[in-house]
């Protein structure tokens, strides 16, 4: 038996992965990260060892690694030559969607596999790239366990009211639903604020998971009541290329008057929209903060008030606010956007204390703020390789 695991986490266009070294009880030491990017244009592998330093860094040409499952002989490869002597003894996946009653990570067998499949039409941008990364897997080390952990699972601890949108209740029954995603980040933020902020971790909290993809979640006492994202990973915050949520109507006009494909549309929702949408210039944030274009303006703007009446939802449904918490690339890096969202809830109670915020924390609010706000880093690829620690009885 190994004592590795490899958390893998697969992209439209890229497998990215790291390798824990399963350590004493409840430690688990980062050994490798890296991803092979550029599936299908150019790809390229990098990976940094446990001090952070380059330990792979190859291109190849798109015919030579074309496939997930070619990026993973690659990755293989590097982690047979870096690790030598060393096994691994399960795999975990980041899997988008698990439906309407996962609410627990799964260990991969071929029921489990047809079941997943059955979730493609509910992420069809996502699931199928994660399901290729697990066939790739049984394909090249077939005795090795895999174990699939949801975005959604978190969520499920909505009540219905939570979960329904206001369609024909027939409509839920067929799981047109609100399902929530990102859970894998809420649940290591739950899990980790007993540690960095034990004062909040029982409270209601908003967390804002804010990335190139974005979303908030309400969380009381460690659950999660209620998220910003919905049926699909497009509803809720402005995002680096989503829209966020907006009127339905809106497709329906693109569909009958301005003559769009159901295909042209959701290359518009997920590709064309959100920060780069608005600004014209690009969704990275870093760029936009430091443009001078009154476009990239107004989509920060947009950005910042779209969180903030999020905000305002999520502390309705937690009835009252103890703590917001930031992380994510945008939420851990941009003190400026931070004391945007602040300074907009200041009738919260937040009071940013800006030295605070300028370090990232992790308490970023004044001593005598009423409710507090945090930066918290998220770890989504260590709270799957505890899972799959426990799920294998590792
Ligand atoms: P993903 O959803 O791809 O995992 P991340 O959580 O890594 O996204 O967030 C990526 C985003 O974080 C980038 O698009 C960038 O806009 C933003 N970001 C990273 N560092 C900074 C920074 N120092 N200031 C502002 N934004 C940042």
């Amino acid at each position: 038996m190994g004592n590795g695991i490899l958390v893998l986490n697969a992209g439209s266009s890229s497998l990215k992965f790291s390798v824990f070294d399963i350590g004493g009880p409840g430690v688990l030491d980062a050994m490798a990260v890296g991803q092979v990017e550029g599936l299908g244009t150019a790809p390229h592998l990098k990976a940094k060892g446990a001090d952070g330093s380059v330990i792979a860094d190859q291109r190849w040409t798109t015919s030579e690694v074309a496939t997930h499952g070619r990026a993973l002989q690659e990755i293989a490869t590097l982690l047979r030559s870096r690790f030598a002597g060393q096994e691994l003894a399960g795999v975990g996946h980041r899997v988008v969607h698990g439906g309407p009653d996962y609410s627990a990570p799964l260990l991969i067998t071929p029921q489990a596999m047809e079941k997943l499949a059955t979730f493609v039409p509910l992420a069809p941008l996502h699931q199928p790239h994660n399901l290729a990364a697990i066939r790739a897997v049984q394909e090249a080390r077939p005795e090795l366990p895999q174990v699939a952990c949801f975005d959604t699972a978190f969520h499920r601890s909505h009540d219905t009211v939570v979960q329904l949108y206001g369609l024909p209740y027939e409509y839920f029954e067929r799981g047109i639903r609100r399902y929530g995603f990102h859970g894998l980040s809420y649940e290591y933020i739950a899990a980790t604020l007993p540690e960095v902020a034990p004062e909040i971790a029982a409270g209601r909290v908003v967390v804002a998971h804010l990335g190139s993809g974005a979303s908030m979640c309400a969380i009381h006492n460690g659950r999660s009541v209620s998220s910003s994202m919905g049926f699909t990973a497009l509803d809720g915050l402005l995002m680096g290329t989503r829209p966020g949520n907006m009127d339905p109507g809106i497709v329906l006009y693109l569909l009958e008057h301005e003559g769009m494909s159901a295909k042209e549309i959701e290359e518009l929702l997920y590709k064309r929209s959100g920060l780069l949408g608005l600004s014209g210039i690009g969704n990275d944030m870093r760029v936009l903060q430091e443009s001078d274009s009154p476009r990239a303006r107004l989509a920060i703007d947009h950005f910042v008030y779209r969180i903030s009446r999020e905000l305002g939802g999520l502390a309705a449904v937690l009835g009252g606010l103890d703590a917001l918490v930031f992380t994510a690339g945008i939420g851990e890096n941009s003190a400026y956007i931070r004391r945007r969202v602040c300074e907009q809830a200041k009738w919260l109670g937040i009071d940013l204390d800006a030295a605070a915020n300028e370090q990232a924390g992790p308490r970023i609010s004044s001593a005598g703020s009423k409710a507090s706000a945090w930066v918290v880093p998220t770890n989504e690829e260590l709270m799957i390789a505890r899972h799959t620690r426990v799920l294998l009885g590792l």
